[in-house]
C-alpha cells in the first residue's frame, strides 16, 4: 500500500548500474520494483542522473519528454523500452527559480528528454504510475562541494511533494567489471562501499564531499565522478544547508564484481 504524501518527501539515491537493468534478474531490480509502494506518494519526481552533465544546471521542460537511448551495443528489447512518464514544465521552470535564488547558473531545455540513468530504475520504481518526472543535469566541471550545494538549493522541494531521486552509482569503474560474474565482490570496491555507508549513516557531508582524499579507494571507485554525484546533491538535498543529515541504506548489493548496486534514502 502507497503511503499518505508526508509533510516533507523523503531524498533517494539509487544506483543504476547496467542499462540492462529492466531486463536483470538481480536482487537490485527487485528492490526497485519494491521501492515505490515503500515511500510517499509524490507529486512530481525530480530526477537527477549521472547521464548528463552541463556548464550549468538544466531541467528537462518539455512536457513530454522523449525517451533517450543513450548507450550501444544491447539488445533490442532495450531500444525498444519507452519512459512514458510526463514532464512537468512547472516543476523545471520552480527547480530553476530555487537554483537561481541560490546563486547557481541554471536554465530549461526545453528539447531534451529523459537518459537512462533516469528511465531506467523509475521505470521500476513507479511503474505506470503517471507522476511526472523532470530530469536536472549536474554541472560539468562541477567537484563535490558544488553539487553538496545543488542539492541544498533544491531542499524546498522536499515540502512541496516532489520527490529528489538521484541516480548514480555508489561504486563504478567500467574496467574492473567481471562479466562472467563469478568471483564475489572485489575487496577494494567493497571497501569503498562500506566507507560511503558510515559516511552517510553518521550524515558527515564534509567527509563525503572529499570523499577524493579520504575515502579508500576512491579513485579506483570512481575513474571519474559522475556517478558519484547524484549522491552528493542527495546528500545535499538531506542536509540543506546544515553540517549533514543521517541516512540509511535500503539496499546493498553488487553486481559483476565492483560495481555497487547500493540505494539510501534520507528523510
Ligand atoms: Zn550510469
Amino acid at each position: 500500500m502507497t503511503e499518505i504524501a508526508s509533510p516533507q518527501m523523503p531524498v533517494v539515491f539509487v544506483s543504476h548500474g547496467s542499462p540492462m537493468l529492466p531486463f536483470e534478474d538481480i536482487p537490485a531490480r527487485k528492490f526497485l520494483l519494491g521501492l515505490g509502494a515503500k515511500l510517499p506518494q509524490p507529486t512530481a519526481v525530480l530526477c537527477i542522473s549521472a547521464h548528463w552533465e552541463s556548464p550549468v544546471a538544466r531541467a528537462t521542460g518539455a512536457a513530454a519528454p522523449k525517451t533517450i537511448h543513450d548507450f550501444a551495443g544491447f539488445p533490442k528489447a532495450l531500444y525498444e523500452l519507452q519512459f512514458d512518464a510526463p514532464g512537468s514544465p512547472e516543476l523545471a521552470a520552480r527547480a530553476v527559480a530555487l537554483l537561481k535564488d541560490a546563486g547557481i547558473a541554471a536554465e530549461i531545455d526545453a528539447q531534451r528528454g529523459r537518459d537512462h540513468g533516469c528511465w531506467n530504475p523509475l521505470m521500476l520504481v513507479f511503474p505506470q504510475s503517471g507522476i511526472p518526472v523532470v530530469q536536472l543535469s549536474l554541472i560539468d566541471g562541477g567537484d563535490a562541494a558544488a553539487h553538496l550545494k545543488l542539492g541544498a538549493a533544491l531542499a524546498p522541494l522536499r515540502q512541496e511533494g516532489v520527490l529528489i531521486f538521484c541516480s548514480g552509482g555508489a561504486v563504478h569503474n567500467l574496467r574492473w567489471l567481471n562479466r562472467d560474474g563469478r568471483g564475489g565482490t572485489v575487496d577494494w570496491a567493497a571497501e569503498f562501499d562500506r566507507w560511503v555507508d558510515q559516511k552517510i549513516a553518521a550524515g558527515d557531508a564534509a567527509a563525503l564531499a572529499q570523499y577524493r582524499d579520504q575515502a579508500p579507494n576512491a579513485t579506483l571507485a570512481h575513474p571519474s565522478e559522475e556517478h558519484f554525484l547524484p549522491l552528493l546533491v542527495a546528500m545535499g538535498a538531506a542536509s540543506n544547508g546544515g553540517t549533514g543529515a543521517k541516512g540509511k541504506r535500503l539496499h546493498d548489493s553488487f553486481n559483476l564484481g565492483s560495481l555497487s548496486m547500493a540505494a539510501y534514502e534520507w528523510r
